[in-house]
């Protein structure tokens, strides 16, 4: 008989110190299927599983595949909804032989830290102990007790910037398929140890302490006990207990070696941590430095205000510094307001706005600024993402405009949208190559988009719910000590988790 196995997948990204609630609009914004509907989708994760599996004659029982851009919390009232939807389809698809669930693994719930966790348990419940659960997750997961111990195998993404995200959803499918043939007998181990830090030295494409820790995992995947091994850089901007970064390691029934390897990676992780720290700079200090400089462009960095981790968008920091500094080259800000993006739309292309903008959303983080600018675009948002983990599909900024403040330029949308390349600017007519200033809004995709041209690039360090270091992040749940709180631990050992 065709072997039959059931695919599903929630995934997103929180952030508990800022960012809007996701709820079910911020999943049908961007992709919420359901049963066969999923089918259709041929990039990403799911794309590569069910590729995986079409190629193998695997049948495919499609539940559920949630997809959004990163926020604050999930809404309980959502997550039980996509919840519900999937082991419903499961419980109604049993028997099966194997589920593959692609998830991300830093999301929480408004009342709940790990739903990762719990929907894995979920499954685990439906199909009981004899079928296998293959779990694919983004190396920025927070890896519990509770995903480890009710799955058969966690792989993650292998690259950050995350460009295999196709790969590993067909690495994943290989592995269940290898399990359901009883070829492999997964004996899996986690070692975590408390270094909580930024993305910025977090790239897997240049020689970063994290690419050199993800350097020495690999090279563990060519023993012919090992079956797959991932690096963890936990995503800072949740609190929870436990929180950890380190490697995972599956092995073919081996579990002291699983524990050993995920152990030496884990220690290698504590000695890269100093490395991992970035240096921050105001924007007022990179400014001034950047109007010295010849040419452009020039980096903003406002990684506090990453909209993939989850914050609002909606910040001016770097707004407020570039027209104090009364810049008068072209330069480029995006931010998220949707009263403002409104009002363009009400007042029309070439008419003049006056508005308040700024920290509308999301307002622990400072106070708008009066502006007096010139709408000279306006457009209803949506963009085609030219890779990454949307690769293809449209993302929205919902209604926005383009309004010129003298030469600087800011692109205002009506919602937040993960940062790829530089899709949003294009989209809406912005020439970064001319510009002498670009604020970007992330920690590290910046580098598709202007990695060749940029002059400089300048991290900076602005109010945010997703700052370029942790160390001021005032976690209640995530306990003492920790990197970069507590830069030396004594008796340090890793937390190991283990199936
Ligand atoms: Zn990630």
């Amino acid at each position: 008989m065709r072997m039959r196995v059931a695919v599903g997948s929630i995934l997103t990204e929180c952030n508990q110190f800022g960012g809007s609630p996701i709820n079910i609009q911020s999943f049908e914004r961007q992709e919420l299927r359901k049963g066969v509907d999923m089918l259709e989708v041929d990039t990403g994760v799911v794309g590569g599983t069910l590729q995986t599996f079409k190629e193998n004659q695997v049948e495919v029982v499609p539940l559920l595949y949630a997809s959004s851009c990163p926020g604050g919390p999930i809404t309980t009232e959502c997550y039980l909804q996509l919840k519900d939807e999937l082991i419903g389809r499961l419980k109604d698809a049993m028997p099966i032989d194997g589920v593959l669930l692609p998830l991300h693994g830093a999301s929480v719930v408004e009342d709940l830290g790990d739903p990762e966790g719990d929907l894995i348990k979920s499954v685990r419940y439906v199909v009981g102990n004899q079928v296998p659960i293959v779990v694919t997750l983004d190396l920025h997961a927070h890896v519990t007790d509770e995903m480890i111990r009710f799955a058969q195998a966690l792989i993650a993404w292998e690259t950050y910037p995350h460009c295999d995200t196709f790969s590993t959803g067909t690495r994943g499918a290989k592995i269940l398929l290898s399990i359901i043939a009883g070829e492999i007998q997964p004996t899996m181990a986690m070692a975590k140890v408390p270094v909580i830090t930024s993305a910025v030295h977090g790239s897997t494409a240049t020689d970063s302490p994290f690419s050199k820790v993800m350097n020495t995992a690999k090279k563990y995947e060519s023993d012919n006990d090992v079956v797959s091994t991932s690096v963890f850089l936990v995503h800072p901007y949740i609190d929870q207990p436990d929180m950890g970064s380190g490697g995972l390691v599956i092995t073919n029934n081996n579990m002291n070696k699983a524990i050993n390897i995920a152990n030496k990676l884990s220690e290698e992780y504590w000695s890269k941590r100093f490395e991992l720290e970035p240096q921050v700079h105001t924007p007022q200090e990179a400014i001034q430095t950047g109007l010295k400089t010849s040419g452009g462009p020039i980096l903003l960095v406002e990684t506090a205000d990453c909209c993939g981790g989850g914050a609002s968008g909606d910040s001016i920091a770097s707004l407020a510094a570039l027209l104090e500094a009364e810049v008068t080259l072209p330069s480029l800000v995006p931010v998220v307001d949707p009263n403002v993006a409104e009002m363009c739309h009400k007042v029309g292309i070439g008419q003049e706005i006056r508005a308040e903008i700024g920290y509308q959303i999301d307002s622990r983080w400072g106070e708008p600024i009066s502006i007096i600018g010139r709408v000279i675009y306006l457009s209803q948002g949506d963009f085609q993402y030219t890779g990454g983990i949307w690769d293809g599909s449209i993302g929205k900024m919902g209604p926005s405009a383009v309004i010129a403040l003298g030469s600087i330029q800011v692109l205002v949308t009506t919602y937040a949208t993960y940062d790829w390349a530089n899709e949003q600017f294009r989209s809406v007519g912005l020439d970064t190559s001319a510009a002498k200033f670009i604020v970007v809004k992330n920690p590290m995709n910046y580098q598709f988009a202007y990695g060749d041209i940029a002059k400089s690039i300048f991290i900076l360090d602005t109010p945010g719910p997703t700052p370029a270091t942790c160390r001021y992040l005032k976690y209640e749940r995530l306990q003492r000590p920790y990197f970069p709180a507590d830069e030396y631990i004594t008796n340090l050992s890793s937390t190991i988790l283990t199936n």
